[in-house]
């Protein structure tokens, strides 16, 4: 397990199957009309219930960058946030991820959740590079705490890696990230 601390945040990577996690908020990697049929989506609906699809259903459309609430079924979680990555080859591709990522902390943050959990977004079907995945969730989540909402409710943040080389990727992307904190720690964040 690795983790940084940013302000009163701790953002933690985890190898596992994010269904098992408990957290306030699990983050399911959705498509647009949040039909969830393959990936984290299908394990979220399997192991939740109908009602997480149902909801969303009601809710209908997403736009790619963006996320929607729905509850979460028998899973330990309050709340499922259905956010939307972009599919590989469509463009603009890295703002939509830190788009979608935001979004979904923000919509944690209006329920004044404590925890939240996120598979790599787009890195499955949707074909986004892992370690360029690692690089924008990562730095897109350390820029909320640290600059777009510095008061954040949000406790934990948990990246819940399915397999061991995407968590070593992570993993590398953290430390590397962990550095930069140190370096600037001690020498006093650019204005
Ligand atoms: P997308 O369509 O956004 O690419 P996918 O669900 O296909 O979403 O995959 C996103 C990532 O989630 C992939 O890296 C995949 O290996 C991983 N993944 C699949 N199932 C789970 C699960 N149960 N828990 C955590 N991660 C998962």
């Amino acid at each position: 397990m690795q983790e940084i601390k940013v302000r009163n945040t701790t953002i933690r990577l985890v190898q596992g199957d994010i269904t098992d996690i408990e957290a306030d908020a699990i983050v399911n990697a959705a498509n647009n009309t949040l039909q969830h049929g393959g990936g984290v989506a299908l394990a979220i609906v399997k192991k939740g219930g109908r009602i997480i699809q149902e909801e969303s259903n009601r809710i209908g459309f997403v736009e790619t960058g963006k996320a929607a609430l729905t509850t979460a079924g028998r899973l330990h979680a309050k709340y499922i946030v259905h956010a939307v990555g972009p599919v590989m080859g469509e463009g603009d591709e890295d703002r939509k991820l830190r788009s979608a990522v935001i979004s979904s902390l923000e919509l944690a943050e209006e329920k004044n959740l404590k925890s939240i959990a996120f598979p790599a977004i787009s890195t499955g079907t949707y074909r986004f590079p892992k370690e360029r995945c690692a690089k924008v969730m990562l730095r897109a989540i350390t820029d909320y705490i640290e600059k777009i909402k510095p008061d954040t409710s949000i406790r934990l943040v948990l990246l819940v890696l399915f397999d061991e080389p995407a968590y070593r990727i992570f993993e590398r992307e953290l430390k590397a990230i962990r550095k930069q904190l140190r370096y600037f720690a001690t020498r006093g964040f650019p204005l």
